[in-house]
């Protein structure tokens, strides 16, 4: 069953607020610097829930580990003092513990340990029977079965409230993005699982400051339920992610810069003008798939001519004609050369897939 946006949005995360916003430092450092972030950013009124790295998975050791148990009661501090509930990630079954331990609201599994069955098996395990919502980051490689994977192995023993963050995929050579988002993934996630919320986490996917508002507001334009956006008092000087954190008050006008777009569909006047729209493109998509399939039937007819008078399948001449016709084209009709070129190859290989098979035939 095909969950509609709206019904995503009243689910146990955003409740009736869209979006849920999460904020606070990659890690707890000292007391001080926990308590000020809470501080600062209740004082926005433009977040929901604290965020602090406890136990942090760096990627070479005798990097700074996270403070460990001891950050834990300051973390309650801020439930109970700045009145903001809290989540902390954890990688193993004694990270929940203690958690529970300290009355921490929401649990996250990070990137790194969505990665590895065992480790989410173990947390699942510790989980059995207890009711606390659980984040689920996608995994660091572009796999959306091992993302989902986790999140059965929760919901397996019982745990109930199930939320995605959507934080990129590392690439070997990216050197825009600290991990590049994967849009497309994000959205086959929520077409698969339209029942879970999913956040975006702008942070990890920068690794920089000055692309963190374009990316979250991506993510707001394509119907994302959240965001989590990493926050410090003092971003130069913080000890893990330097680089991508924003002080509360940054933090805060972002999200106040954000336009938010709304989800119609409560609103029969505007959904039913929608809707025609839609029709519109869904005729131009049939349209489409005819003139692909009567290109097809051609494309077969001339393998079976070049067949039979001996021919070869690919002639580069014609090859190269076609693709420089269409890159022509393509500036007329208002399409990026980048586009119509990747549109333009995917039809040839099928063209030239088609013609092979004619080729095997006895
Ligand atoms: C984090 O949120 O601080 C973190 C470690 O993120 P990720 O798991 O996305 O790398
Ligand atoms: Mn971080």
């Amino acid at each position: 069953m095909n969950a509609t946006k709206t019904q995503r949005a009243k689910t146990w995360l955003t409740k009736d607020k869209r979006p849920i916003v999460i904020a606070g430092p990659c890690s707890a450092e000292t007391e001080d610097q926990v308590i000020e972030t809470a501080k600062r950013l209740k004082a926005t009124n433009k977040m929901d829930v604290f965020r602090a790295g406890i136990w942090k998975p760096r990627t070479r050791p005798n990097s700074f580990e996270g403070v460990g148990v001891t950050g834990l009661p300051w973390v309650k501090r801020v439930k109970e003092e700045v009145g903001l509930p809290t989540t902390v990630e954890v990688a193993k079954a004694k990270h929940v513990e203690l958690c529970l331990a300290f009355d921490i609201d929401i649990l996250w599994i990070g990137a790194r340990t969505t990665v590895n069955p065992f480790a989410v098996q173990e947390i699942a395990e510790a989980l059995r029977g207890v009711d606390i919502p659980v984040l689920v980051k996608n995994p660091i490689n572009p796999d959306l079965a091992l993302w989902i994977g986790g999140m059965e192995r929760l919901s397996a023993v019982g745990v109930k409230e199930i939320g995605a963050i959507h934080r990129g995929f590392s690439n070997l050579g990216e050197k825009f993005y600290r991990n590049r988002p994967q849009w497309q993934i994000a959205l086959e996630f929520v077409r698969q699982m339209p029942e879970i919320p999913i956040l975006c986490d702008p942070s990890h996917i920068c690794g920089r400051r000055d692309i963190l508002q374009d990316v979250g507001q991506k993510a707001m334009d394509l119907d994302f339920d959240g965001l989590m956006i990493e926050t410090h008092i003092d971003p130069d000087n913080a000890w893990s992610d330097a680089k991508q954190q924003i002080t509360p008050e940054v933090f805060g006008k972002m999200i106040t810069d954000m336009v938010l777009r709304e989800d119609y569909e409560d609103n029969p006047v505007l959904q039913s003008k929608l809707d025609y729209m839609r029709q519109e493109i869904d005729h131009i998509d049939d349209e489409l798939m005819n003139l692909l399939g009567n290109r097809m039937k051609v494309a077969r007819d001339i393998g079976t001519y070049k067949k039979e008078n001996n021919m070869t399948i690919l002639q580069q001449k014609r090859w190269n004609d076609i693709l420089e016709k269409a890159k022509r084209l393509s500036e007329e009709r208002q399409l990026s050369t980048d586009f119509v070129s990747k549109f333009i190859n995917a039809v040839h290989e099928e063209s030239i897939n088609q013609q092979e098979k004619i080729f095997k035939q006895k």
